[in-house]
């Protein structure tokens, strides 16, 4: 076993990393110490390093069982091109390929194998396996997505039962189980269906620091917004909807509108969606428009923002979602587009569920999903809080935190507004009593005579966005009530009585304005962008011509700090996070070239 010292160099050696995430240091040492583990990291935490890291300091090889092939493919394909010793045996190989691998292990070519469930414990294989544990050893067996073990995680697979006859025919040889779900009652799970002895159990943190949470409030033109802040980002995004209808809208939209986009939804053919996919994966597309069906099994570590155009079901899908963003831990932005009108569909769907404990619970999640979006507090705090972490706020990579929105009295609007609910005898919804405030010239209001109010046309000052903002703050404080019975009937109640009589004052949070930046501060990052974006149409072109994606020839930040520090020279190369020894050897004078062509020309 190597010394501990060396655990820094071994990483930069074969990964190019100069440190290590937090509590991979701790889980590589337990690992070299044969200890049984087991990691809960949420997704990007940097689960694979835990298991490869020591694979590659052991002697022998290290089974890697993995439900999906796609996944498998891809950490195979990203370990290869480190130099690393890897394979998979998969339904994909013929029998021919299968064989030839097989014997690339017995010659100790190998130090990853990646394997599915089935496939492993077959009749067939397992004398296999006997054979390489005789010969050569196996130093561990790393089970990824442990909670497939379990009927009380989301995903359970039976086959992941049957792993537990490892134990009995490989004594001796550590079990490292990893996962990025995580209650207490599938974590227990993991332990005894998998026979772990004695786990050194390891949780990581469920905040993900990277990422930047902002929910914006839909607008009228809700497209343009979207589209807006897609142009705003560089790099992959997933934007999610409720519907394929309108998966297929937008998808088509950007199109027309300049930006790479394709959809992703169960209505697709099953060859489409593939193909969709890995154009994505690739980026040879910018976007993905997708429903959920998306993003379970990518795997895809630079996707740089997720936006969310409709309301996600509950906090802990909102959480998952938006959390395919930034996985490299590079920053990315998750945006949740808040509409109130998407909120009354929910609920009337949800009041369409024949079973009330099911339309409690639903009706509940809702209200969580509203309260995160609508709360003044970090986001974080609120979301952290659902998984029953404790999180301190103020994380400054939210817009709450960032942007806190002032509070500004608003009792004469709200004055305005409520004797505008009574003056209509309290039987009309929000639009209506705006339109009245705003004296719009519309059919009803001429038939109801409303023309004739004192408080017609009293709000011309305000926007419809601006009334809205304080009927909904009006109603979430409790000033103002509204019927339920689907139609939404504002009602006055005592404390909107209050209000009127100048007896209480109302404080509504606004949106801040944008803070502005220097001249000086945009041109040197427009720079830094513009090489940044050159590397990457470089990256893009290697990948190409070995038919891998492009984040597996470099990440993202490792890019980024080719264009911000611009290295003259190979040593100053090597020195860079995510520069390994086979990538210096292999990528070093190319991206060396185009960094050095860039800067004779500004
Ligand atoms: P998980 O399986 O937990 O979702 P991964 O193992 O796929 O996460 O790692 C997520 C990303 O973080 C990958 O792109 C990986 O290369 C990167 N990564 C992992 N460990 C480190 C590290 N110590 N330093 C820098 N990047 C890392
Ligand atoms: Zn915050």
């Amino acid at each position: 076993m190597p010394q501990l010292s060396s655990l820094e160099s071994a990483l930069k050696h074969y990964f190019g990393y100069d440190s290590f995430r937090p509590g991979q240091r701790y889980i590589v040492e337990q690992a070299l110490q044969n200890r049984d583990l087991l990691v809960v990291m949420p997704t990007g935490g940097g689960k694979s390093l835990c298991f490869q890291l020591p694979a590659l300091l052991k002697k022998g090889l290290t089974v890697v069982v993995s439900p999906l092939i796609a996944l498998m493919q891809d950490q195979v394909e990203a370990l290869q091109d480190n130099g690393i010793g890897a394979t998979f045996i998969n339904s994909s190989l013929s029998a021919y390929q299968v064989r030839t691998r097989e014997q690339a292990i017995l010659s100790g070519k190998v130090k990853l194998l990646y394997i599915a469930p089935e496939r492993l414990l077959s009749e067939k294989f397992l004398p296999f396996l006997d054979l390489v544990c005789h010969q050569m050893g196996i130093s561990a067996f790393a089970i990824d997505e442990a909670h497939c073990v379990s009927e009380w995680g989301h995903d359970f697979r039976p086959e992941y039962r049957q792993l537990q006859k490892l134990r009995h025919r490989f004594s001796g040889v550590p079990t490292i189980a990893l996962t990025a779900t995580a209650t207490e009652r599938v974590r227990q799970d993991i332990i005894q269906q998998l026979g772990l002895v004695e786990p050194s159990i390891h949780i990581a943190s469920f905040n993900r620091q990277n990422l930047f949470y902002e929910v914006q409030p839909k607008q009228k033109q809700s497209y343009q917004q979207l589209l807006q802040l897609i142009r705003q980002q560089s790099g992959a995004g997933i934007i999610y909807c409720l519907s394929r209808r309108r998966v297929d809208e937008i998808a088509f939209k950007l199109k027309n509108d300049g930006i790479a986009a394709l959809p992703y939804h169960a209505g697709l053919s099953d060859r489409d969606r593939t193909a969709n996919q890995t154009s994505f994966i690739r980026d040879d597309v910018q976007v993905m428009v997708a429903t959920i069906a998306f993003g379970m099994g990518i795997n895809k570590p630079d996707v740089r923002f997720v936006i969310h155009y409709d309301l996600p079901r509950n906090l802990e899908s909102y959480y998952q979602e938006s959390g395919r963003a930034g996985r490299d831990g590079e920053p990315a932005r998750c945006t949740l587009f808040l509409n109130y009108g998407d909120i009354k569909t929910i609920e009337y769907l949800i009041a369409q569920k024949p079973d009330p404990q099911e339309q409690r619970i639903a009706k509940q999640q809702l209200r969580q999903v509203i309260d995160y979006a609508e709360g003044i507090d970090c986001r974080r705090t609120i979301q952290l809080s659902y998984f029953g972490e404790r999180f301190s706020g103020k994380c400054d990579n939210c817009d709450n935190c960032c942007h806190p929105k002032p509070m500004q009295d608003w009792t004469m609007e709200a004055m305005k507004f409520l004797s505008c609910v009574a003056r209509c005898k309290e039987r009309f919804g929000m639009t209506y009593i705006i339109d009245v405030l705003r004296g719009a010239k519309n059919q009803k209001i001429l038939q109801n005579g409303h023309q004739n109010l004192s408080t017609y046309g009293i709000g011309k000052d305000r926007s419809i966005d601006d009334w809205r903002m304080l009927g909904r703050s009006l109603l979430h404080q409790g000033l103002l009530a509204q019927t339920t019975d689907g139609y939404s009937v504002l009602k006055l109640n005592a404390l909107s009585w209050e209000v009127m009589r100048r007896q209480r004052s109302v404080l509504i949070a606004v949106s801040a304005a944008p803070t502005r930046i220097s001249d000086e501060d945009t041109r040197a990052a427009a720079e830094v962008e513009l090489l940044f974006q050159r590397l990457r149409k470089l990256r893009k072109q290697l990948a190409d011509e070995q038919g891998v994606p492009p984040y597996v020839i470099f990440a993202d930040s490792t890019l980024r700090l080719m264009a911000t520090q611009q290295p003259k020279s190979l040593a100053a190369f090597s020195r860079l996070s995510g520069v390994g020894s086979h990538k210096l050897a292999r990528y070093g004078a190319q991206f060396l070239a185009e960094i050095q062509a860039y800067c004779e020309e500004v």
